[in-house]
């Protein structure tokens, strides 16, 4: 089933580690090129050896509108032009209380979260338009569609990447520009320890042990891997979506439904 995205560019923000990176492989896999947009330079200039001339490493923090630009630029100068956006760079936060808001830190992760999405879009729409089309992808979080799965800004930041995503589908569809969310689950990749402020190499290693433990929680009982958010973005980036504007995808093994534990006798119990 290989070449579904054969002829396309798209940028993926993001894209050094976790989902980001997973997605990278299966577009790239599937006939894409891609600019990796991150700020993790040495992860992201390895992904150019690895991949060769599908793959351009772009700096891009987006909470800075300027890197955003060069990111969509460099895929035109190099690729000739833009198809797919997945909005996917992401920051988590420590459980905190309402009580224990700073303002400062509200800020950023609103920055990253909501605000980069929507200048990524901003920038990328004048370069789709001139391909007669494109789609737009958005990575949202079952925290926000639900509360209790994350912080309050993380879980609010989230809410409204989901409800942006509606109001630009709203906006963009006429234009052939679709544009979806997808709500992962509990992912095995490094943000949890990266938001407790552990060392990347760390935090990538708790997310190794992670994806090897296995789901003990979700109904499927696997590990959520960024290669099952990959899968829902090629669907919606490819011509397999091509009805599909203003929606998301939950991709989180049934967790949304319920715990396992409440009818799978032979779960054992995480309390
Ligand atoms: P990750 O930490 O492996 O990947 C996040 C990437 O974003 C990293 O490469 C990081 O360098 C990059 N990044 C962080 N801040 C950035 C910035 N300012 N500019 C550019 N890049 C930046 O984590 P992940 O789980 O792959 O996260 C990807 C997305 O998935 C995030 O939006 C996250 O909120 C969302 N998500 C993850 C889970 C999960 O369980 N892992 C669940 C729901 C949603």
């Amino acid at each position: 089933m290989a070449g579904r995205l054969d002829g396309k560019v798209a940028v993926i923000t993001g894209a050094a580690s976790g989902i980001g990176l997973g997605t990278v492989e299966l577009f790239v896999a599937e006939g894409c090129r891609v600019v990796a947009a991150d700020i993790q330079d040495e992860k992201g200039r390895a992904l150019e050896q690895r991949f060769g001339q599908a793959v351009r490493y772009a700096r891009c923090d987006v909470t800075d509108e300027a890197q955003i630009a060069a990111a969509m630029a460099l895929a035109k100068s190099e690729f000739g032009g833009l198809d797919i956006l997945f909005n996917n760079a992401g920051i988590s936060d420590g459980m905190r209380q309402i009580v224990e808001i700073e303002a400062e830190r509200w800020d950023w992760i609103y920055s990253v979260l909501v605000r980069g999405p929507a200048l990524g879009m901003k920038h990328a729409v004048p370069l789709m338009l001139e391909r007669g089309g494109g789609a737009i992808i958005n990575t949202a979080s079952i925290a926000g569609m639900q509360a209790g799965w994350g912080p309050i800004a993380y879980s609010s930041a989230k809410a409204a990447v989901l409800h942006m995503s509606k109001v630009a589908a709203a906006q963009l569809s006429p234009q052939k520009i679709r544009v979806n969310a997808i709500c992962p689950g509990l992912i095995a990749t490094s943000i949890f320890g990266a938001s407790m402020g552990l060392p990347r190499e760390v935090a990538d290693q708790m997310a190794a042990r992670v994806a090897e433990m296995g789901g003990t929680v979700q109904p499927i009982p696997k590990a959520g891997l960024p290669s099952d958010i990959a899968e829902a973005a090629l669907y919606l980036a490819s011509d397999a979506g091509a009805f599909v504007s203003g929606t998301h995808i939950v991709v989180d093994g049934g967790i949304t439904v319920g715990s396992r534990h409440a009818w799978d006798p032979n779960a054992t119990s995480p309390f």
